[in-house]
Protein backbone atom coordinates (compact mmCIF):
# COMPACT_ATOMS: atom_id res chain seq x y z
CA UNK A 1 0.00 0.00 0.00
CA UNK A 2 0.90 3.81 -0.59
CA UNK A 3 0.28 7.04 1.21
CA UNK A 4 1.07 10.07 -0.28
CA UNK A 5 3.29 12.81 1.21
CA UNK A 6 1.78 16.12 1.27
CA UNK A 7 2.06 19.31 -0.41
CA UNK A 8 3.85 21.04 2.40
CA UNK A 9 6.10 18.33 2.69
CA UNK A 10 7.26 18.87 -0.58
CA UNK A 11 7.70 22.55 -0.26
CA UNK A 12 9.94 21.90 2.92
CA UNK A 13 11.85 19.23 0.81
CA UNK A 14 12.28 21.57 -1.97
CA UNK A 15 13.85 24.42 0.78
CA UNK A 16 16.58 21.79 1.84
CA UNK A 17 17.58 21.06 -1.95
CA UNK A 18 18.11 24.68 -2.21
CA UNK A 19 19.71 25.26 1.01
CA UNK A 20 22.04 22.25 -0.04
CA UNK A 21 22.70 23.53 -3.38
CA UNK A 22 23.54 26.34 -1.95
CA UNK A 23 25.99 25.43 0.37
CA UNK A 24 27.27 23.35 -2.25
CA UNK A 25 27.45 26.62 -4.48
CA UNK A 26 25.77 24.65 -7.57
CA UNK A 27 24.45 28.43 -8.69
CA UNK A 28 26.04 26.84 -12.12
CA UNK A 29 23.13 24.39 -12.28
CA UNK A 30 19.45 25.32 -13.10
CA UNK A 31 17.75 22.67 -10.36
CA UNK A 32 13.97 21.98 -11.03
CA UNK A 33 11.53 20.48 -8.57
CA UNK A 34 8.79 17.75 -9.25
CA UNK A 35 6.05 16.49 -6.87
CA UNK A 36 5.28 13.16 -8.79
CA UNK A 37 4.93 9.65 -8.50
CA UNK A 38 8.01 7.70 -9.14
CA UNK A 39 8.03 4.25 -11.42
CA UNK A 40 10.48 3.03 -8.62
CA UNK A 41 7.76 2.82 -5.77
CA UNK A 42 10.68 2.54 -2.74
CA UNK A 43 12.00 5.35 -3.59
CA UNK A 44 11.37 9.25 -1.88
CA UNK A 45 12.85 10.80 -4.23
CA UNK A 46 15.20 11.04 -7.61
CA UNK A 47 17.04 12.80 -9.34
CA UNK A 48 17.95 13.15 -13.02
CA UNK A 49 20.25 15.46 -14.71
CA UNK A 50 22.06 16.57 -17.38
CA UNK A 51 25.65 17.91 -17.07
CA UNK A 52 26.05 19.21 -20.46
CA UNK A 53 23.55 21.80 -20.26
CA UNK A 54 23.36 21.69 -16.42
CA UNK A 55 19.74 21.39 -15.97
CA UNK A 56 18.66 19.08 -13.40
CA UNK A 57 15.09 17.62 -11.83
CA UNK A 58 15.07 16.50 -8.55
CA UNK A 59 11.40 14.94 -7.86
CA UNK A 60 9.44 14.05 -4.64
CA UNK A 61 7.88 10.89 -4.58
CA UNK A 62 4.02 11.59 -4.33
CA UNK A 63 3.15 8.24 -2.90
CA UNK A 64 5.56 6.03 -0.23
CA UNK A 65 5.31 2.98 1.27
CA UNK A 66 2.94 2.90 3.83
CA UNK A 67 5.37 1.98 6.29
CA UNK A 68 7.75 4.46 6.02
CA UNK A 69 8.03 7.44 8.17
CA UNK A 70 8.19 10.45 6.59
CA UNK A 71 9.34 13.33 9.02
CA UNK A 72 11.41 16.13 8.30
CA UNK A 73 14.29 14.54 9.22
CA UNK A 74 13.71 12.24 6.48
CA UNK A 75 12.95 14.20 3.78
CA UNK A 76 15.83 16.31 5.13
CA UNK A 77 18.60 13.39 3.82
CA UNK A 78 16.73 12.70 1.47
CA UNK A 79 17.22 16.40 -0.06
CA UNK A 80 20.85 16.51 0.37
CA UNK A 81 21.37 13.14 -0.41
CA UNK A 82 19.61 13.59 -4.43
CA UNK A 83 21.75 17.19 -4.35
CA UNK A 84 24.86 14.91 -4.01
CA UNK A 85 24.20 13.41 -6.94
CA UNK A 86 23.87 16.61 -8.75
CA UNK A 87 27.40 17.55 -7.11
CA UNK A 88 28.96 14.31 -8.15
CA UNK A 89 26.57 14.34 -11.99
CA UNK A 90 29.46 15.53 -14.08
CA UNK A 91 31.74 12.58 -12.49
CA UNK A 92 29.02 10.09 -13.18
CA UNK A 93 28.46 11.12 -16.64
CA UNK A 94 32.48 10.56 -17.19
CA UNK A 95 32.45 7.46 -15.54
CA UNK A 96 29.49 6.50 -18.07
CA UNK A 97 31.81 6.62 -21.38
CA UNK A 98 33.68 4.08 -19.54
CA UNK A 99 31.34 1.52 -17.33
CA UNK A 100 28.11 0.13 -16.68
CA UNK A 101 25.46 1.52 -14.54
CA UNK A 102 26.12 -1.20 -12.04
CA UNK A 103 29.47 -0.35 -11.40
CA UNK A 104 29.10 3.74 -10.99
CA UNK A 105 26.35 3.35 -8.74
CA UNK A 106 27.87 1.72 -6.00
CA UNK A 107 30.81 4.09 -6.24
CA UNK A 108 28.93 6.98 -6.31
CA UNK A 109 26.93 6.12 -3.03
CA UNK A 110 30.21 5.25 -1.42
CA UNK A 111 31.21 9.02 -1.94
CA UNK A 112 27.84 10.16 -0.68
CA UNK A 113 27.72 7.97 2.28
CA UNK A 114 31.22 9.55 3.04
CA UNK A 115 29.91 13.21 2.45
CA UNK A 116 27.70 12.22 5.26
CA UNK A 117 29.72 11.01 7.69
CA UNK A 118 32.16 13.85 7.30
CA UNK A 119 29.41 16.20 7.90
CA UNK A 120 28.07 13.81 10.86
CA UNK A 121 31.67 14.14 12.71
CA UNK A 122 32.94 17.28 11.57
CA UNK A 123 31.32 19.86 14.24
ZN1 LIG B 1 21.18 7.97 -4.55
Amino acid sequence: MRKPTTKKQFEYFRSCCEKAAKRYGLSNWVINYRHSNLKEEGYIADTEWNSTSMEAYIRLNKGVDEEELVDNELLKEAAIHEVRHILLGQINDLLENYYADEFIDPIIHDLIQRLENANRYIK
